[in-house]
């Protein structure tokens, strides 16, 4: 069997034009515009790619981008202020500060600053608590990403048995939580967990989110299971000249592909639905701050 590659990219791409549409039809119906609102401290050359893009795609929906660029010494007062500022603004619907911030500024104040109702990334305490026990509001953008994409290729994920590889705030818990809510038999592996490769061997699910350049091997994978690889690895590349690298995720593609029935690559898979996942956070947000039920095929 050579497995599917799940095209996380085109599938992105979809999910933008119908965030377009709710965005069109919120304009149209309700005269509501949403608005993200991006905050970057300092000029670290990734988090710029990565702001630049999110503002961008913002615009491209139809939505309003507001971009916030504040110098590397700006005093953590300063940050939080204006955290204030658009917290209390009604053109405003989702805020983000792009991490890290420098290290004179205490990221989990500046977490607990943006308010729960525009926290579009959803790491606020009472956003983590609504996404476990299956109340609405914003879901987590990468794990969102990666059950769209499962759920679109497997349809029903009741009864699967799913394992995710990393247990972190960002990716492992959140996956843990939706899949579970899709009726999933979960199991969370960590760097503490025994027999991975009998533990994986189980998995009609995989989700890799790890940060270990292609650690899960061919052996680990049932005969047509399919395998979510959320790692963004950066590794040598004497193949392409001197000095130079790209990119894998936490999956050995080349070898996966032989047993399971589809795998998402790295790049082109997980990585494009997130920033796409943000955007439909912004119009559940929107959609919640006036009494409106969001769309049900941008959510969890
Ligand atoms: P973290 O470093 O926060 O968490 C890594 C997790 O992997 C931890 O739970 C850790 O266990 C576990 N782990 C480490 N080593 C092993 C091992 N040998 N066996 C089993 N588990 C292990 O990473 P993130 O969750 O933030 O990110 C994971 C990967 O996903 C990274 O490559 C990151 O770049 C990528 N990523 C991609 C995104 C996208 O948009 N596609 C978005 C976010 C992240 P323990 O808790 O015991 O330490």
């Amino acid at each position: 069997m050579v497995a599917k590659k799940i095209d996380g990219r085109a599938f992105a791409e979809g999910l933008r034009g119908r965030i377009a549409d709710h965005v069109a039809r919120l304009k149209s119906e309700h005269g509501l515009t949403p608005g993200l609102a991006v905050i970057i401290v300092g000029h670290d050359p990734a988090s710029q790619v990565y702001v630049n893009s999110k503002a961008k795609q913002t615009a491209e929906v139809g939505m309003n981008s507001f971009k916030y660029e504040l110098p590397d010494d700006v005093s953590e007062d300063e940050v939080l202020a204006l955290i204030e500022e658009l917290n209390n603004r009604d053109d405003v619907n989702g805020i983000l500060c792009q991490l890290p911030v420098p290290k004179h500024i205490d990221e989990t104040k500046i977490i607990n600053a943006i308010s729960p109702a525009k926290d579009v990334d959803c790491f606020s305490p009472e956003n983590v608590g609504k996404l476990a026990i299956g109340l609405p509001g914003p879901v987590s953008c990468t794990p969102l990403g990666s059950l769209m994409l499962l759920r679109d290729e497997l349809g029903s994920l009741e009864g699967k048995n799913a394992v995710i590889i990393g247990r972190s705030n960002l990716v492992g818990k959140p996956m843990a939580a939706l899949l579970l809510r899709d009726n999933c038999t979960v199991t969370v592996a960590h760097s503490r967990t025994k027999n991975l490769a009998e533990v994986c061997a189980q998995a009609d699910i995989i989700v890799a989110a790890v940060g270990r350049p292609q650690m899960v091997k061919k052996e680990w994978i049932k005969e047509g299971a399919t395998v979510i690889d959320v790692g963004i690895n950066r590794i040598d590349a004497p193949e392409k000249g001197e000095g130079k690298t790209r990119l894998v995720g936490d999956v050995d593609y080349a070898g996966v592909t032989q047993n399971a029935a589809a795998v998402t690559p790295v790049p082109g898979g997980v990585g494009p639905m997130t920033i796409a996942c943000l955007l439909a956070n912004t119009i559940t947000t929107t959609c919640l701050a006036n009494g409106l039920t969001p769309p049900s095929d941008l959510t969890a």
